[in-house]
C-alpha cells in the first residue's frame, strides 16, 4: 500500500535538516512514500527545499500564506516566481484567506491572494488553498481566478461548497481532524465527495489524528486518517489508498514516480 501526504510543513516540524530527513524516513517506512512539503513563506521554502530537494519522491509547493500579508518582503513576487520554477516544485501554496486570525484587513488579504492566483495561472501551476471563515469571498474569487486546478486543503465547509469547488477543478483534502469524533459535519462531507476529487493530508505538525493524540503530528501518522476514511466510505483500505495516491499524482501533474 502506498500513500501520498498532500500537505505537510517540514519547516514547521523542524528547522534542523537531520530531523527533516528523519521525518521523511519515518513517513516512507509507514507507507507514505510521497509527500508535498508546503511552505507558507520564502524563508521556510529556501531552507526546507535545500535540505530535502535530492530525496526521491519529495515534492514542494511554495506560496505566501495570509499570515505574510503585511510583510511579504522586498521583491516577493519575483522571488516567488523563481522558487516556483525550481525542480520538484509542483504548485503554489499555501495561499488563501483567513478571517479567523485577522492577519491584516480583508481587502489586503484578497489582493494578496489574487496576485498569487494570477502567478499560478501564468505559470500553469495548481494551487493549495487555505480557507478559514472566508467561504463567500473564496467562492467569488475562485469563480474567475482559478485556471489550473488545485486543492482546498484541510476542508472545513459543507458539501455544497465542496461541489462548487469541484466544479472549478479543485480537489477536496481532509486532514487529521476528520478522525475527531465530534466532527460530524466533516464526516458527512467526506462520505459524499466524489471519490475522484478526494485527497488526504496530515497538515503536520498540526491536527494530529485521533489514533496518535497527544503527539506532534507528522506524515507517518496519515494512515490513521486513511483508515478512518475507508471505514466511513465502506471501502477496503488498500483500494482507497491507491485511488487517493493516483488523485495526488494527478492534481500535482506528477508523471512518474520512482
Ligand atoms: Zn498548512
Amino acid at each position: 500500500m502506498r500513500m501520498f501526504d498532500t500537505h505537510c510543513h517540514l519547516a514547521l516540524l523542524y528547522q534542523d535538516p537531520i530531523e527533516q530527513i528523519r521525518v521523511i524516513d519515518d513517513a516512507k517506512r509507514s507507507g507514505v512514500i510521497c509527500l508535498a512539503n508546503i511552505s507558507t513563506n520564502l524563508l521556510d521554502f529556501n531552507s526546507s527545499y535545500r535540505n530535502t530537494k535530492n530525496i526521491l519522491n519529495i515534492y514542494h509547493t511554495v506560496g505566501l500564506s495570509p499570515s505574510e500579508v503585511n510583510n511579504p518582503g522586498k521583491d516577493w513576487e519575483s522571488k516567488l516566481e523563481e522558487a516556483l520554477s525550481m525542480h520538484g516544485v509542483v504548485g503554489v501554496g499555501e495561499i488563501g484567506l483567513d478571517y479567523f486570525h485577522k492577519y491584516g484587513d480583508r481587502n489586503a488579504q484578497i489582493e494578496f491572494f489574487i496576485r498569487q492566483l494570477e502567478i499560478a495561472s501564468n505559470m500553469n501551476l495548481p494551487v493549495t488553498i487555505h480557507n478559514r471563515q472566508a467561504g463567500e469571498d473564496m467562492k467569488n474569487i475562485l469563480r474567475t481566478k482559478i485556471s489550473h486546478g488545485g486543492i482546498m486543503h484541510c476542508f472545513s465547509e459543507d458539501i455544497e461548497f465542496a461541489k462548487e469547488m469541484i466544479n472549478l477543478g479543485l480537489y477536496i483534502s481532509f486532514a487529521g481532524n476528520l478522525t475527531y469524533r465530534n466532527a460530524k459535519n466533516l464526516h458527512k462531507v467526506a462520505k459524499e465527495v466524489p471519490i475522484e476529487y478526494l485527497l488526504i493530508e496530515t497538515d503536520s505538525p498540526f491536527l494530529t489524528p485521533h489514533g496518535f493524540r497527544g503527539k506532534r503530528n507528522q506524515p507517518a501518522y496519515m494512515s490513521d486518517t486513511l483508515n478512518f476514511l475507508a471505514e466511513l466510505r465502506e471501502m477496503k483500505v488498500e483500494e482507497l489508498a491507491e485511488i487517493l495516491f493516483q488523485n495526488s499524482l494527478k492534481v500535482f501533474k506528477i508523471k512518474d514516480i520512482k
